[in-house]
């Protein structure tokens, strides 16, 4: 593996969208009009603004976000992708990345190897299969785009008329259609646990888009957010949520069609065809460095040289050199830990705690970029500092380790031992203790194989608790 302090990730957060869907609580934004010339000049500036300090790092993937960046016209997105070329060197590197498998191998047909040729790295545009936004589906490929994600989330229209969505089942499925003459490789999102859902309208869905042979699928579980307008609904008995048993049931229903579509989970909520696992989300999972454009946009990155830290500590707006992140492990699986005592649950926080010292004492030179959420906020501090940030911190040791090994337990071929003992210079032994590893192997939840470690089926479904027990 390349240095994870040599190359990046760059994403690029575009905050509007033409409405809000009832469950959204990202970072998205209606507005009447805007002057997108405007934003796209804020976008670019924070760009070079990020340059100044990354000017030797590599580019490993660019991945437009929202929002819906699909509604920026495909020139501006040409002029994003040209600048960020200008601006880094492509990290283009297959031979020691086991994502680029295959080659001159044929899958359902299809040449799997030489996804991305030469110098092309992975360019992903988020979009939404309704004929407002996926009319210029050519033009974002002339414009650089070579791979496509889809937000369907169902093909049941009256889900998608619950959901407040842009698009019809029969729309969505005429563009991912058309898309796949265009894109080498498109991806669709979906949710399961909605509310009226039931297994057939899931089936179906997962029928009707697998048989197209799309390259890749998420599929999310809807999470109840606050100040959204379906909580209000569920708080007020309009609609309700699938009781548990439903929702593993889908879940299950999920894994059986992906398998028998010879989709690969690749990640908790990811499955793809050979070689077509997302790179950008890779990084992610692998905690390398990214770089966020755009309001609300976050990003971790590596500052080391003084002058560098001070010149971005004078223009954010809440910095923060000395304590670290949020460090609550979050889940967003269920924690059913009932085979292992309670008991053992409670001794196991103490133990990081003895361990840590060692840790805590290291110098940390990563930190998190937070930028401002408000759109109009971000702008105004773009055209005043060129940058949006909000918040600038650094990120302690024992953090980043939690983040490493919660986000690494997330991809089905977990994380190496060695590649974790070479970024933090400490024994992954001293992290945790053989007793909990132990136990973890004796009911099945973990694999170790030579210097790797992977949550098994039954521990990726407990993945949060594992992570806890594991690392608190
Ligand atoms: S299109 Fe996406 S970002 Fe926009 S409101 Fe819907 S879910 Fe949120």
């Amino acid at each position: 593996m390349m240095n994870n302090k040599n190359t990046f990730s760059l994403y690029i957060h575009w905050p509007f969208c033409r409405k809000k869907c009832s469950y959204c609580d990202l970072n998205s934004h209606v507005r009447d009009s805007i002057d997108e010339n405007v934003w796209i000049d804020g976008l670019i500036k924070e760009m070079h603004y990020w340059h100044k300090f990354t000017a030797h790092y590599k580019m490993e993937t660019i991945f437009f976000g929202g929002g819906t960046p699909s509604l920026i016209q495909p020139k501006n997105i040409e002029k994003i992708i040209k600048t960020a070329k200008t601006l880094w060197k492509p990290y283009t590197n297959s031979k020691n990345n086991h994502l680029y498998i295959g080659s001159n191998n044929l899958y359902k047909g299809r040449e799997i190897d030489n996804l991305y040729k030469n110098d092309e790295i992975e360019i992903t545009l988020e979009t939404n299969p309704s004929s407002l936004e996926a009319n210029s589906l050519r033009e974002f490929k002339n414009a650089g785009i070579n791979r496509i994600s889809f937000g369907v989330q169902s093909l049941d229209d009256d889900i998608l008329h619950l959901l407040n969505r842009t698009h019809n089942a029969e729309e969505a499925l005429k563009f991912i259609q058309s898309s796949l003459d265009i894109f080498n490789n498109v991806s669709v999102d979906i949710m399961y646990g909605l509310p009226t859902h039931t297994l057939q309208t899931l089936q179906s869905t997962l029928d009707n888009l697998l048989k197209l042979n799309i390259h890749h699928i998420s599929i999310y579980e809807l999470t109840l957010q606050k100040n959204t307008l379906l909580n209000h609904q569920i708080e007020n008995k309009e609609l309700f949520l699938p009781c548990d048993e439903q929702i593993a049931n889908e879940y299950e229903l999920i894994l059986k069609s992906c398998k028998k579509h010879e989709y690969n989970r690749y990640e908790i909520s990811s499955f793809s065809l050979p070689g077509y696992e997302s790179r950008h989300n890779q990084n992610y999972w692998h905690s390398k460095q990214f770089i966020g454009i755009g309001p609300g946009a976050h990003g971790r990155i590596f500052i080391e040289n003084e002058n560098d830290l001070y010149s971005i500590m004078q223009t954010s707006t809440n910095i923060n050199e000395s304590t670290s992140v949020n460090k609550n492990v979050s889940s967003n699986q269920s924690a059913d830990f009932t085979i292992i005592p309670q008991s053992e649950l409670n001794k196991s926080k103490n133990s990081y705690n003895s361990y840590s010292n060692e840790i805590t004492s290291k110098k940390s030179h990563y930190y998190s970029i937070e930028n401002s959420k408000i759109p109009e906020k971000w702008l105004e501090k773009v055209q005043n500092k060129h940058n949006g940030l909000k918040v600038f911190e650094n990120i302690d040791i024992d953090t980043q380790i939690q983040e490493f090994i919660m986000m690494g337990l997330r991809v089905t071929d977990g994380f190496s031992i060695l590649d974790f003992e070479s970024r933090f210079q400490v024994k992954f032994s001293t992290i945790t203790s053989q007793d909990k590893i132990n136990k973890l192997l004796d009911h099945n939840y973990i694999e170790i194989n030579q210097h790797n470690i992977k949550l098994t089926y039954s521990g990726i479904i407990r993945h949060g608790a594992i992570c806890k027990y594991l690392i608190f």
